[in-house]
């Protein structure tokens, strides 16, 4: 191997134990080299993609939110293939993602990023979701009366894209979704569905930028995750 491939590989290695990846596939079930395997459903329907077109556009018509329409600098839809297989759904915008348009693009979208591509994805293979469509001011918890006016957006995504797998990023993700008070710690490592899609709860990442030991706890709902998908893992 030249140095440039080492380096390559050296790399490739931090990234996934930033993203708390503490094993590796056996050798045959390459994660880096292989090609990545396809993760949309099949053909994307222009139904979906006009489907979401429309709903993106009345996402950034909302005013329900009186406080976050009069704050925000643009709604954040969501980012992704409309046949998406696998959807992570997050919290709200930050100030990064406030200032562009597009989700989890701060640092706790580049350490989704990791963790995404430790599941041997790539970002644009996936679709990426919040619950709330505005940044709540300062970055706080989105209020319940907030995650209500935009429930009826998010149902709509799911029910276009149609996903097979929805990974919950975090309490306001998971306890929105599956419409429960229970917190995250108990809604990990147990298999939901909303729709005709199986959901999968776990830590999000601001969390593990905060908290890096529960980096390994992640890791292995991912391994879950993979596992069910029928990705290496
Ligand atoms: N946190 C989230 O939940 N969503 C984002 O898009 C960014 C940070």
């Amino acid at each position: 191997m030249d140095g440039r491939a080492t380096r390559a590989v050296r790399q490739r290695l931090e990234s996934l134990a930033a993203a708390g990846v503490t094993s590796l596939p056996k050798p045959g079930r390459g994660i880096a080299a292989d090609p990545p395997q396809s993760v949309a459903c099949g053909t994307v329907q222009p139904d979906r993609v006009r489907g979401l077109a429309v709903l993106r556009q009345q996402v950034a018509d909302c005013t329900r939110c009186v406080e976050l329409a009069g704050t925000r600098t643009q709604t954040v839809f969501g980012a992704g293939p409309p046949d998406a297989r696998l959807c992570f759904f997050g919290e709200a915008p930050g100030a990064d993602e406030d200032a562009t348009g597009e989700p989890f693009v701060g640092r706790a979208g580049q350490l989704l990023t990791k963790i995404i591509e430790a599941c041997t994805l790539t970002r644009d293979q996936v679709y990426i979701l919040n619950v709330l469509k505005c940044r709540p001011p300062g970055n706080r918890t989105p209020l319940p009366d907030e995650v209500a006016n935009c429930r009826v957006f998010f149902e709509r995504q799911f029910a276009t894209i149609d996903p097979e797998f929805i990974c919950c990023l975090g309490t306001t993700a998971a306890q929105g979704l599956l419409q429960s008070a229970e917190p995250i710690g108990r809604l990990r490592k147990q298999w939901f569905t909303f729709g005709r899609a199986r959901v999968l709860c776990t830590y999000h990442p601001s969390y593990l930028l905060r908290n890096p030991a529960a980096k390994k706890d992640v890791w292995e709902d991912m391994q879950m995750l993979m596992r069910e998908m029928g990705l290496a893992g």
